[in-house]
């Protein structure tokens, strides 16, 4: 696997690509689009590989979008490991390029990650709840064009919704309560 963006090519907070809302990606894909995805995706598979991430000093990540890698384009790798931590070697939760995406339905319900979130184009963490929609259903297009619909809940609902806002120019911290950010509300389902 040859490996196109390393850390020097993710574009970082305060380049204004982040902030502009990404073109809708026209289908049949074009060659320059399709590579461009194939690389987003191999970014993320090295960089969760314990021993190559660490020659190429990539930051592990599950997801990444077209403007992080400099291109304002409604593109998002997306790579959750298997949510079963007994079985790693186990197929991804989701391992797929999404096109075009849209969130056609979310729950009240609201959803956190305990953690906070973090981001591979904010190097300095922003800390507090990222209050999200703890269900969504999203719609995009595969590689393919192919319109499929995911139905998502807890992690991957949020790492879904995370990519999204990319598309949107939205950063994690945006959601992020600054006057009290580790405020808990009963509303929210906080995800381990
Ligand atoms: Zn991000």
């Amino acid at each position: 696997m040859t490996i196109r963006f390393t850390m020097d090519k993710i574009t970082r907070d305060g380049n204004p690509v982040l902030r502009q809302i990404a073109q809708p990606v026209p289908f049949p894909l074009s060659e320059e689009h399709a590579q461009l995805a194939k690389d987003m995706m191999t970014y993320l598979v090295i960089s969760q590989d314990a021993t190559q991430n660490e020659s190429y000093d990539l930051r592990p990540g599950v997801g990444l979008a077209a403007p992080q890698v400099g291109y304002s384009l409604q593109i998002a790798a997306v790579l959750v490991p298997s949510l079963d931590p007994h079985e790693s070697d186990d197929e991804p939760y989701f391992k797929g390029t999404i096109f075009n995406p849209t969130i056609i339905s979310e729950s009240v319900k609201r959803g956190a990650l305990d953690v906070g979130e973090g981001c591979l184009s904010v190097d300095e963490d922003v800390p507090g709840f990222v209050p999200r929609a703890n269900h969504v259903t999203v719609r995009y297009q595969d590689e393919q064009g192919t319109v499929k619909t995911i139905k998502l809940r807890d992690y991957p609902a949020i790492v879904f919704q995370h990519e999204i806002d990319h598309l949107h120019g939205h950063l994690y911290y945006d959601h992020i309560d600054l006057k009290a950010p580790w405020q808990v509300d009963d509303d929210t389902k906080y995800i381990e």
